[in-house]
């Protein structure tokens, strides 16, 4: 599902430092993977390269049996299609509604009134915000907006969710409560990859947890911990 082979990443052509440097990653569908890392590991780099917000310096990345070396820029929106992404800043449209937010990712893929109006209920529902379908994102809680953000990303059914420090914004309630909601659309069958620097979550998912630093991958476990 994702495969990443000797991969190096250098921003800048002269620099003689890496961002990532060879590295290779084998993620299965419907895995939830932690990547963890002190800042500057590289951790935003690898989901950045997994985008295609950014291009590798060398090394292979394949995708859902899409091959990046052959990837033609025309069909970058059909590899986000299959990729959803939350922030941490859950970059929400202020002056839309929860119910239009979602909707607004549908209606730039094509979707009829009809369409979405079926799809959008759903995803309000499977994340749990029934009756909040016409607040404003200033009129909710962070963890109802980290919702909002969620609910979109996946309203199109990507295979691949990429969580990228969902909780940096949430206290330890809200936090929880949107891990859980990520382990449930995890069920569903997506693969969930999640970046965050919360000790207490990474320990007590009992995940696989790739941990980077400096541009590497340092240890890779099935139910890992955090080690600073
Ligand atoms: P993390 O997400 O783990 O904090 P990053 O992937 O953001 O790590 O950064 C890895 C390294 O790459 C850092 O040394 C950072 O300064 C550098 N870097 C990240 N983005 C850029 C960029 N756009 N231009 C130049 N250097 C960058």
């Amino acid at each position: 599902m994702i495969l990443l082979d000797r991969v190096t990443k250098t921003y800048g052509k002269n620099s003689n430092k890496s961002a990532l440097n060879r590295i290779s990653l084998h993620v299965e569908p419907k895995e939830f993977v932690i990547i963890v890392g002190t800042s500057g590991a590289g951790k935003s780099t690898l989901l950045k390269l997994l985008t295609r917000e950014e291009k590798p310096t060398s090394g292979k990345i394949v995708v859902g049996g899409i091959d990046y070396d052959t990837l033609k820029d025309r069909h970058i929106p059909l590899l986000r299609r299959k990729i959803g992404v939350v922030f941490q800043d859950f970059k929400l449209l202020p002056q839309r509604t929860v119910f239009e937010n979602i909707a607004f990712a549908l209606e730039i893929a094509g979707m009829t009134g009809h369409e979405i109006k079926n799809t959008v209920p759903k995803v309000i529902e499977l994340v749990g915000l029934s009756g909040k379908e016409k607040q404003f994102p200033h009129q909710l809680s962070g963890g109802e907006r980290q919702r909002v953000a969620i609910a979109r990303a996946i309203v199109r059914q990507p295979k691949i969710l990429i969580a990228d420090e969902p909780t940096g914004n949430l206290d330890p309630k809200h936090s929880w409560d949107i891990v859980r909601l990520l382990e449930k659309i995890n069920k569903y069958g997506t693969t969930v990859l999640l970046t965050t620097h919360n000790v207490e979550i990474v320990n007590k998912l009992k995940r696989r947890v790739i941990t980077l630093d400096h541009g590497k991958i340092v240890s890779d476990q099935a139910q890992g911990s955090y080690r600073q």
